[in-house]
């Protein structure tokens, strides 16, 4: 049974329509990111499947059951992590831990060892009695992620979790989100703008525009579906360059766009192929000084896809 499965839904808020006939499935287990530009859909599908929006028409299942008919049991195994969270900074770190297992009414005794687990795991054991008002924002984070987990549930929500976090408080995240997913099981839905992050971190990702489902799959099979380029840097006589792509576009189905004098970018060329048009090139006298591949990445195929569906449009 999938963690989360979304059939044919729509939503609308009066005329805008945000998602149209969307239909996905999260697995149990796997880091899933949702991107898309701004007004793609992101929120309001988070929103659905938290119960807190009832779409106008389609079927939301969480670990099979509706988030509206049984919401309670389903935040049972739910968390959020908003991209700004709201701590109390006169609460110590161990209080704000305490407060919310409280709340998500976390067994009396079992409250005191997950705090301790928790602050220990999340590297704040030593900062539990001070208050949060004096934490960094990495900190600040760290334990907004903490408190997302104290009623430890199987799937998470986090909304750009690393915002405004430096290079190492993003790598712990990044180092926590795997930890979370591969080693406990846990199912992560991350919703982000930063494309590098959500290759490095996600299973699979849905590229969302318009309220539609653009694409779904692995980061490495929507990189895949880019054509990789090459780019040719040689002698900058401008003589040159007229034999230089004469020689390439005389091999099979590649093209040639001039970048500048001495530059040029080929599409559509497989990595096998890069030592054929070495070869040629410097039997043909052209001196080369720098052959880059160019292994596409999520990033591109991101950029296609909207442009695609904006030329579709
Ligand atoms: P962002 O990256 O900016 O958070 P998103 O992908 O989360 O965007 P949504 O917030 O789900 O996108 O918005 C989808 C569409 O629904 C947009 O056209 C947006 O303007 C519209 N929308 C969202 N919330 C409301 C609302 N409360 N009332 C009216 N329209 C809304």
């Amino acid at each position: 049974m999938p963690a989360i499965l979304l059939d044919h839904v729509l939503h609308r808020y009066g005329d805008t329509t945000a998602l149209r006939d969307l239909s996905l499935a999260v697995e149990e287990g796997e880091v899933f990111s949702l991107l898309g530009h701004n007004g793609a859909g992101k929120t309001t599908t988070v929103r659905i499947v938290n119960g807190l929006l009832a779409p106008v028409s389609g079927t939301v299942l969480v670990f099979g059951r509706s988030p509206l008919a049984d919401g309670a049991i389903v935040r049972r195994r739910t968390a959020v992590l908003t991209e700004s969270p709201t701590l109390d900074d006169r609460l110590t770190a161990s209080e704000t831990l305490r407060a919310f297992a409280e709340m998500y009414d976390v067994p009396r005794v079992d409250i005191g060892p997950r705090v301790t687990a928790l602050l220990a795991e999340f590297g704040i054991a030593d900062r539990a009695k001070d208050r949060v008002g004096g934490f960094s924002r990495g900190m600040k984070q760290r334990l907004s992620l903490a408190r997302a987990l104290v009623h430890d549930p199987d799937l998470l929500f986090l909304d750009e979790p690393t915002a405004g976090l430096d290079p190492v408080a993003t790598q712990q995240l990044h180092d926590t989100v795997r930890e979370m997913a591969r080693a406990r099981g846990r199912t992560v839905v991350l919703c982000t703008h930063n494309l590098v992050e959500a290759q490095a971190l996600s299973d699979r990702v849905a590229v969302l525009g318009g309220g539609e489902l653009l694409a779904l799959g692995t980061p490495a099979e929507l990189a895949r579906r880019i054509t990789p380029r090459l780019e040719v840097t040689f002698e900058t006589d401008p003589a040159r360059h007229g034999d230089a792509v004469a020689l390439i576009t005389a091999l099979d189905g590649l093209t040639v766009a001039a970048e500048r004098s001495g530059v040029l970018r080929i599409s559509g060329i497989p990595r096998e192929r890069v030592p054929d048009v070495a070869s040629r090139l410097v039997t043909g006298g052209i001196p080369l000084y720098r052959l880059e591949p160019h292994e596409p990445s999520l990033t591109d195929a991101y950029f296609a896809l909207q442009h695609v569906s904006k030329g579709s449009a």
